[in-house]
């Protein structure tokens, strides 16, 4: 089949899954407030959001959340018709806190008869965690789920409900995440349900804290939002940050990502090693291998390098030429376009011969 025929037949099916995901998925927000998720992400997103309604994150793990978030109302709503509410805006009337009105709107919520339960939906691609035991079923929980390394954000939304729920409750409020993910026990990655009791409300000073960052400042809350977020990849936002990085102790660190160091830190050995001893039974010689339907060449492997002589091209382009002088090798026909017949003379080619591989 040919590639045109491919793409005519499954685009539109993925088109499909992705609308199916999102179907229903529409919250009824009171105007003028913002959700939990909104409040404890950067605020400079939600300001785009409105310049930008267009701009939706689009991936296939956030299609894959819509769909477990969907399907796991659904299963609680047959399971528990009568008490279940779904995505119910709390409290009734918003909050204002530090001049921001805010709504929560858990996944889930079962009304009982002496505890209202509060359900945050979450799918992962990969959950580490440490010391877990082998034997699980389908989902771990209690002690277990503690040594799951869940991230933050997704305890402090869970928390921030637990704290709108509270205000209003007669009863007391039991807020779970209820996680599926892929963990490795035993060095066997297998997919788990988690189920994780959130016992702290947030305070009121976090609350606030987040309210008033909301209302008065742009820059990120996370570390990590500003690499993850649409509209830096899209190049719409002139605030998106480099973090910078924090020292910390190895041992602090998760088991996962301290064997992930050290097996990446095996395998880099291995490849030089590995790369050492081809340079010398490769000596002189390239072959030509294909790698992912692509061929191309590896060993001593010659190519074409430029030297330019910079002060010339100074003299050339006079001040414009500084917009050049930063550019990488990716700018290099524009140079020649602005350089025109005088290019090859303010230009030495040379032959390099490099080991590749
Ligand atoms: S790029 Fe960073 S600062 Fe800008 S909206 Fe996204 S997360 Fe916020």
């Amino acid at each position: 089949m040919s590639e045109l025929i491919l793409e005519r037949l499954f685009k539109p099916v993925i088109r499909e899954i992705q609308n199916l995901s999102k179907e229903g998925r529409e919250l009824k927000i009171t105007p003028g407030t913002i959700g939990i998720t909104t409040l404890i992400r950067c605020p400079q997103q939600a300001k785009l959001r409105l310049l930008y309604p267009e701009m939706k994150p689009d991936t296939l793990e956030i299609d894959d959340g819509y769909l477990h978030e969907k399907i796991t109302k659904q299963a609680i709503l047959n399971v528990y018709p009568k008490n279940t509410l779904i995505e119910p805006a709390v409290p009734e009337n918003p909050i204002e806190v530090e001049n921001v009105l805010i709504q929560g709107h858990p996944d889930v919520v079962i009304e009982g008869k002496k505890a209202i339960i509060a359900i945050e939906i979450k799918c992962m691609n990969f959950l580490p965690g440490y010391r877990l035991p082998s034997q699980h079923e389908k989902f771990i929980y209690g002690e277990d789920a503690k040594r799951l390394i869940i991230p933050e954000q997704y305890i402090i939304q869970a928390r921030a409900q637990k704290y709108l729920l509270s205000l209003k409750a007669d009863k007391q409020v039991i807020q779970y995440l209820f996680i599926k993910a892929l963990i490795k026990i035993n060095g066997r990655m297998k997919k788990y349900y988690v189920i994780r009791q959130v016992e702290d409300a947030l305070r009121e000073e976090e609350i606030r804290f987040y309210a008033r960052k909301h209302a008065t400042q742009s820059s990120p809350i996370w570390d990590w939002e500003c690499a993850y977020c649409t509209f830096n990849q899209e190049g719409l936002c002139e605030k998106a940050v480099k973090p910078a990085p924090r020292l910390l102790l190895p041992e602090t660190l998760p088991e996962d990502v301290r064997n992930a160091i050290e097996r990446l830190q095996e395998l880099r050995r291995e490849m030089k090693d590995l790369e050492s001893y081809l340079k010398k039974a490769l000596y002189g010689k390239k072959v030509i291998i294909t790698k992912d339907g692509k061929e191309r060449e590896i060993g001593w492997v010659a190519r074409e390098v430029a030297r330019w002589d910079v002060e010339g091209i100074i003299k050339k382009l006079g001040i414009k030429s500084a917009q050049y002088l930063m550019v990488n090798w990716r700018r290099t026909r524009q140079l020649e376009e602005a350089l025109r017949e005088e290019t090859e003379s303010l230009r030495e080619m040379q032959t390099v011969i490099d080991f590749k591989i």
